[in-house]
């Protein structure tokens, strides 16, 4: 039989799993089971060919319970609204398991970045604030960036919501360039964030880090800040890394600098020097100590889980793994940190730059990352210690976290 690989079905098996550990009551599961909200809207947008080209745009409020909802928007030829929805209850979860005072939602636009100017995606970009301006706010709806959106988007998008409502707040959007009110550290902080949960698995698990070996998939702000901060803070040898198009291989280990200036240069990983080519196949099963999917979901599945050698995966990515999979690595002893837990760092120091924004007064990096450690750190023991007392895996040990809090709220507020 096929996997359902519907992100959003997979996100509903899920929280599924974790009721039924939960005896969560089933009132409560049917409401948590569904977007609160969501907005599909059409952007029509002036090409500069002449033409007007017309693109489907989302925006899904998963759960506002714990407070304003947050999450990122994704500009994707292959969007639709059951990943939106998926996402965005990743993002709930995700807020919740990192404690911090937020929702979850997340925002998308079906269109293809690579093939469109400069010009075009900033009307995109202002085109999609239009429509969503009168839904999202500091104390409503927080978006920020995610794959194929940038700091640059987040700005125009900031400029067109306080031209609409005439004056400045910058706290409606996070990821904004710093000179508009980004934080520091936000750039590097999803990939931050996951070293600082790789550093507390391989304690658990008994694994040296300096010297051991990590396989990457993806290369753009997560996977490629990964492989940074993997070599500098503690001497992991990167050996494959990917984009794409394909990945490149080192036994001996890549250096960051280097792949970072080849594709730079090339526009892409392919025939960065010393590097022999592998396949994004290839690479999710070599024999590395740690595998970082940091691309798109669906990667580890029932047809290669059980190929995998690494000893831990840091699911940077969003959903990188299927149920099945899921199964199959934990079967094998795999230690998993679970996607939401994994790559919460990003919505965390999103959290303090609308912290930030709100007191008007700003941080630096070290004091950024000092408190994102507390944040990770405490996150990871609540997930591992739930796993262990309730004898379950990490991810559902982390929705039995996420789920009990958010369930919290929601019947504080008398809503269920
Ligand atoms: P990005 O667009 O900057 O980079 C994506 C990378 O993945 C690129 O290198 C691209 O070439 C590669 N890629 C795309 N399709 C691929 C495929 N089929 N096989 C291998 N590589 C492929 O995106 P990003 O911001 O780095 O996000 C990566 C993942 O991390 C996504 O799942 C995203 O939802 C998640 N995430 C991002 C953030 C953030 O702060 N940016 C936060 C939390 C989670």
């Amino acid at each position: 039989m096929n996997e359902n690989l519907n992100p959003f079905a997979i996100a509903q098996a899920q929280l599924d799993e974790a009721a039924a550990v939960l005896q969560l009551d089933p009132d409560m599961h049917a409401f948590l089971r569904e977007p609160m909200r969501e907005f599909h809207f059409t952007i029509p947008v002036r090409m500069d060919d002449g033409t007007t080209k017309t693109f489907q745009g989302f925006r899904v409020q998963y759960n506002d319970a714990r407070g304003p909802s947050k999450g990122g928007i994704r500009f994707h030829p292959d969007e639709t609204i059951d990943t939106v929805r998926a996402l965005a209850a990743w993002m709930t979860w995700k807020t919740a398991v990192a404690d911090i005072p937020l929702g979850g939602a997340k925002g998308g636009v079906i269109c293809n970045p690579r093939e469109m100017s400069s010009g075009e995606m900033e009307r995109l970009s202002r085109g999609y604030m239009r429509n969503v301006a009168r839904f999202v706010g500091l104390t409503q709806d927080v978006p920020a960036p995610d794959v194929n959106t940038n700091p640059q988007l987040m700005a125009w998008m900031l400029d067109e919501y306080e031209l609409i409502i005439g004056h400045r707040e910058p706290g409606v959007i996070t990821g904004k360039p710093l000179p508009l009110g980004g934080s520091a550290g936000r750039t590097p902080a999803t990939a931050m964030g996951g070293m600082f949960a790789i550093r507390e698995a391989a304690k658990i698990v008994g694994l040296n880090l300096q010297g051991a070996t990590a396989a990457i998939q993806g290369f753009g702000n997560v996977g490629s800040f990964a492989h940074k901060l993997a070599q500098e803070l503690f001497g992991i040898k990167v050996v494959p890394v990917s984009d794409e198009f394909g990945g490149i291989y080192n036994a001996h280990g890549m250096n960051y600098a280097d792949v970072k200036a080849h594709l730079q240069r090339a526009g892409k990983l392919g025939g960065c020097p010393n590097t022999e080519p592998v396949s994004n196949k290839d690479l999710l099963e070599m024999d590395v100590d740690i595998l970082i999917p940091a691309a798109i979901e669906n990667q580890l599945t029932a047809q290669n889980a059980d190929h995998v050698k690494a000893k831990v995966v840091a699911e940077l990515a969003n959903g990188p793994t299927t149920p099945e999979a899921d199964n199959i690595l934990n079967d094998k002893g795999i230690y998993i940190i679970p996607d939401f837990l994994c790559n919460a760092g990003g919505v965390i120091v999103s959290y303090f730059e609308m912290v930030q924004n709100s007191y008007q007064f700003y941080w630096d990096e070290a004091m950024v990352n000092e408190r994102l450690d507390l944040n990770m750190t405490t996150a990871f023991k609540a997930v591992h210690d739930m796993s262990v007392t309730q004898k379950v895996d990490t991810r559902v040990a982390a929705y039995l976290v996420a789920v009990n809090r958010v369930a919290e709220a929601v019947r504080l507020r008398g809503w269920v």
